[in-house]
């Protein structure tokens, strides 16, 4: 036993840990730090993030593959289909370049990867009994048709004028204040579905499909069941309610579905040539792929803080959490 009790042995249990205790977004803090808060967004919008990448590609889809908004009053297959190609597009794009990079060419071999293992193989407990081709079937199958079909009725009801929308032109800071926010409301709506997926029922016969992955890869981001799917992509339907642009629903869209990619690459940063070309990984999330009972929501609203789950990548925290996965299932 090493008597240094300076040790941390959760330091040990990873091939990479990010420095810890994990940030968490400072507009949140008390007292309030605007320099704090200023480099957080400096630091999600003006680098390659999951943010920037979802806005840049969201303005791409919108100039160069969606119809109109004036095409969608009816539904007919040529507009639908775009929208469903808006979605598979970049997914594939997106994951396929980090899994060859990360994992097929080994690009930067161990560099900030968080587990020391590799993705699975002949493992029964997937689909096709490989993880990788059970990711690609529940991503592109599961969660792409039930995000198109979501989106499919909120275009016609836009382009109908049953709800209310806005545009660049007449409400230019409104469109950007909105668009700033939608991470945010997106981080509350999944901390809430996600806790409800961890009821021991839903876990069980859903949200398990999710958490096969305990070491997550980009294809991994959502890789869920059909009824997980369901609820997750509710997030879009605010812009029923919220008076939206296409744009909006856009960058919503891609930031539910390509952050996520990013988010469970498995990998703190992506390093080309000895730089870093951008921020991918999530360690707060790959703790709630180990540890399961943390960790709900996201480092952008910290309800896990303010309900007690947070766990901030220390010794102490994968103790507490141990203990309180306990008592929920002996409840
Ligand atoms: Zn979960
Ligand atoms: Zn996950």
């Amino acid at each position: 036993m090493p008597s240094d009790v300076t040790i941390d042995p959760e330091s040990d249990r990873w091939n990479y840990r990010p420095a810890h205790p994990l940030a968490l977004n400072p507009l949140f803090s008390w007292p309030p730090s605007p320099m704090a808060i200023l480099n957080w967004y400096r630091g999600a919008w003006l680098q390659i993030t999951a943010v920037s990448t979802c806005m840049a590609l969201a303005l791409l889809i919108w100039w160069l593959i969606l119809p109109p908004l004036a095409a969608m009053a009816s539904f007919a297959p040529g507009w639908m289909a775009w929208v469903w190609l808006a979605n598979m597009v970049p997914h594939v794009i997106v994951a396929s370049t980090l899994h060859w990079w990360l994992y097929f060419h080994k690009g930067q071999g161990m560099r900030t990867k968080f587990e020391k293992r590799d993705l699975a193989r002949n493992n029964g407990i997937f689909t096709f009994n490989n993880q990788v081709w059970d990711n690609i079937w529940w991503s592109l199958g599961s969660a792409v048709t039930v995000a198109t079909v979501y989106q499919w009725l909120i275009f016609w009801a836009m382009a109908n004028g049953y709800v209310l929308t806005v545009t660049f032109a007449e409400n230019p800071v409104w469109c950007v204040v909105w668009m700033a926010f939608i991470p945010m409301w997106s981080g509350v709506h999944f901390y809430w579905v996600h806790r409800l997926e961890h009821q021991p029922a839903l876990y069980k016969r859903v949200h398990a499909v999710h958490h096969r992955n305990v070491n997550t890869g980009p294809w991994s981001g959502i890789s869920n069941h059909w009824f997980e799917n369901m609820l997750y992509f509710t997030t879009y339907f605010i812009h029923l309610i919220i008076p939206s642009h296409p744009l909006h629903l856009t960058f919503h869209a891609m930031f539910q579905q390509i952050s996520p990619v990013m988010s469970h690459s498995g990998f703190e940063r992506v390093i080309v040539n000895e730089t870093q070309a951008a921020r991918a990984g999530d360690f707060f999330h790959q703790l709630h792929h180990r540890y399961f009972e943390c960790n709900y929501g996201t480092s952008e609203i910290p309800f896990d803080k303010w309900f007690g789950t947070f766990h901030d990548g220390s010794a102490a925290a994968t103790e507490r959490t141990r203990k309180f996965k306990k008592q929920m299932y002996t409840r």
